[in-house]
């Protein structure tokens, strides 16, 4: 085999969930584009976006995986599931709710996927202080008790965005080389 086989290509499917508006199309949105939606309902149709990341000189292509609004229904299909070696799992740090909802993702990815799958916990919207209804303590604690990488972030200011893809997409490069 010539040349082209040592630069190996690597993709890696990575889904978000969490429920609905907690903000999972704009940290897409915000990652892959540099865009970010005031007021967005479900104003991205795609599926997923492809994202080339470098990592340890490796060329990775992120297949990052974004609802079309199903998550209101309860109604995310086992297709977008499968593969999936990744996922955030976002809630919103001014919605309680949305914090107390992670299990139930949880269950549900772990339901449809590979146990092995690389999971972050994505508190997003920090930029909104004074709407806080989740500290980050509480935060870290859940994604310890299940082995969850952690972060917290905001789409709006973009603080931590690219972080909480590349914190996925470097374990699960080091898992599997
Ligand atoms: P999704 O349903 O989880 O995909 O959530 P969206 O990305 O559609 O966002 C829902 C709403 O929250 C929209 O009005 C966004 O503009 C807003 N939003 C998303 N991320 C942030 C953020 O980090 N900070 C603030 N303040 N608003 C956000
Ligand atoms: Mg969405």
């Amino acid at each position: 085999k010539g040349d082209e086989q040592q630069s190996q290509d690597y993709l890696f499917k990575i889904v978000m969930i969490g429920d609905s508006a907690v903000g999972k199309s704009n940290l897409l949105a915000r990652f892959a584009r540099n865009e970010f939606y005031p007021n967005s309902k479900s104003t991205i149709g795609v599926e997923f976006q492809t994202q080339k990341m470098h990592i340890e000189g490796k060329e990775i292509k992120a297949q990052i995986w974004d609802t079309a609004g199903q998550e209101r229904f309860k109604a995310v299909t086992s297709a977008y599931y499968r593969g999936a070696v990744g996922a955030l799992v976002v809630y919103d740090i001014s919605r309680r709710q949305t914090f107390d909802s992670i299990g139930r993702w949880l269950n549900e990815l772990h339901t449809h996927s590979d146990m092995n799958v690389v999971i972050i916990l994505v508190g997003n919207k920090t930029d909104l202080k004074d709407e806080r209804e989740v500290n980050t303590e509480e935060g870290k604690a859940l994604a310890e008790a299940h082995g969850l990488f952690f972060i917290e972030t905001s789409a709006l200011d973009s603080s931590n965005v690219t972080a909480a893809f590349q914190t996925v997409v470097e374990e699960i490069y080091h898992i599997i080389s």
